[in-house]
């Protein structure tokens, strides 16, 4: 590393979580100097620490559909990716298939059939009975939709079977999703990649109407031409400091999240038997999690309190009445599930842009880049979040107008195209979006 008071590098990368270490992994394979500064510790240590890392295709446009198969198909290659060892181990992706419900919204079932079948995702069509048959643990009655404990339509029985779902056999999750940073920042550093942790960017410096580094809480600077805002539920600090954050059409903020962990019904090997889901129905998603146990996440239906707050200063303590209200859903449709008296789980924040879809962008200010406003829903697409920021920043720096002809992304393992222009800072609300974690 240099140590003089002003480094120098090719690009400085703003955060060392899922997306800044993979794109300092694809940057640094192309022969670009990088630098990753993380405020935190150590590479993961931010919202990707506590990410449920679920991998799966359900989204509500063609683009994330898209973006998604291509991004799922790193994590079936990761070895081959990363292309060095790792004294830590690499990650391993647990392809146990995933359980999509729906219920009365058959129009979006309607859509994610067209879109799996558009883009050539398998996946096969379950009635109620056949789920029964293969998932004999779960309870397939209508209940929803979503309400909260004081609602008396919350303990009405099942108004007959769910419509019935979808098994998605492709999908999956990565069991130590800061494991998997770790493995980008040690493929990245194979390349000569850099990471400098405990060290905070306080400004954005610029030059001739262009960036050109980044002030540090240390008192030193790291010029650079390029500079890539990956800070997660910061992002829009970072924009803040660089003034774009008035420019951009989309904004994003930081939005309170909670997982909670609960024991498998019981008898049920739910490491082995169990698969990932997701419930509109009952309002939630689950996956099964180290020591037997089920982790189940909110898709933050109407009826649940939205929180965005200061990233810095947040309630971290698991809401007791948020933890019983998501049990008590998830044990209508786990009946075995049980009730613990232990609260336990993790809180966290997610980036969330107003259209719940990501921004994968150049800025108005010369090589200034971002790649934030993830929304619960990126951790999957890190590789190929990496790929797509590489091709976009070598377009841009090489004098392409992404702003007005958006740059089309070809993806290396499903030769899929991604159009970028879809994850533009400078568009208007998707409105086939989901407006949810479902993206
Ligand atoms: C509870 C939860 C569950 C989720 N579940 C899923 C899921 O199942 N599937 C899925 O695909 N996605 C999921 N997500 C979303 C996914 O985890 C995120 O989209 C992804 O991890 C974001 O990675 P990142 O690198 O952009 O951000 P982060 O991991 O948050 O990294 C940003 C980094 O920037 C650093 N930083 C911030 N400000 C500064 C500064 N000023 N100076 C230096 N460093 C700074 C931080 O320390 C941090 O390490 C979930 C998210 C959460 C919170």
């Amino acid at each position: 590393m240099n140590t003089d008071e002003t480094a120098q590098y090719d690009a400085v990368i703003i955060g060392a979580g899922v997306l800044g270490c993979a794109i300092a992994l694809e940057l640094s394979r192309r022969g670009t100097r990088t630098l990753n500064i993380d405020k935190a510790a150590a590479a993961g240590s931010g919202s990707t620490s506590n990410s449920c890392a679920i991998i799966r295709f359900t989204y509500s446009t063609e683009v994330g559909v898209a973006f998604s198969w291509e991004g799922g198909q790193y994590w079936k290659d990761w070895a081959n990716y990363i292309g060095t060892d790792d004294e830590l181990g690499l990650i391993d992706f647990h392809q146990v298939g995933q359980l999509n419900l729906f219920t009365d919204d058959a129009e979006r079932l309607a859509r994610v059939h067209e879109l799996w079948d558009q883009v050539g995702i398998p996946y096969e069509y379950l009635d109620a009975a056949q789920m029964a048959e293969r998932f004999p643990y779960m309870d397939f009655g209508r209940y929803g939709p979503p309400t909260r404990p004081e609602d008396p339509a919350f303990w009405k029985e099942a108004e007959g079977p769910v419509r019935g779902g979808l098994w998605s056999p492709d999908a999956g999750y990565v069991s130590d999703p800061q494991l998997s940073c770790h493995n980008l920042q040690r493929g990245a550093e194979a390349e000569g990649g850099e990471f400098r942790f405990n060290t905070q960017v306080t400004g954005i410096r610029t030059a001739d109407g262009r960036v050109a580094g980044v002030d540090l809480n240390d008192g030193t600077t790291v010029d650079a031409p390029i500079v890539i805002n990956v800070a997660g539920p910061h992002s829009f600090l970072i924009n803040q400091m660089a003034g774009v954050y008035d420019e951009m059409n989309i904004k994003t903020a930081a939005l309170r999240h909670e997982v909670h962990h609960v024991p498998a019904p019981s008898g049920v090997d739910f490491m082995q038997a169990g698969s990932v889901g997701a419930d509109d129905d009952i309002g939630f998603y689950y996956r099964p999690e180290v020591g037997n146990n089920v982790l189940l996440g909110s898709v933050d239906a109407d009826c649940d309190p939205s929180e965005y707050v200061d990233p810095d200063d947040y309630d971290q303590t698991i809401d007791r009445e948020q933890w019983h209200t998501q049990v008590l859903r998830a044990t209508r449709r786990m009946p075995d599930m049980g009730m613990p008296h232990e609260a336990r789980g993790v809180v966290d924040l997610y980036d969330v842009s107003d259209d719940w879809l990501p921004i994968y962008d150049r800025t108005a200010l010369d090589g200034f880049y971002v790649a934030i406003g993830t929304s619960g829903n990126q951790y999957k697409n890190a590789g190929a979040v990496g790929q797509a920021m590489a091709d976009l920043i070598a377009a841009v720096e090489g004098g392409h107008d992404h702003d007005a002809e958006p740059l089309q992304v070809t993806g290396r393992y499903t030769g899929l195209t991604i159009d970028l222009g879809a994850y533009s800072r400078n568009r208007e609300v998707n409105a086939d979006s989901s407006m949810s974690v479902h993206g």
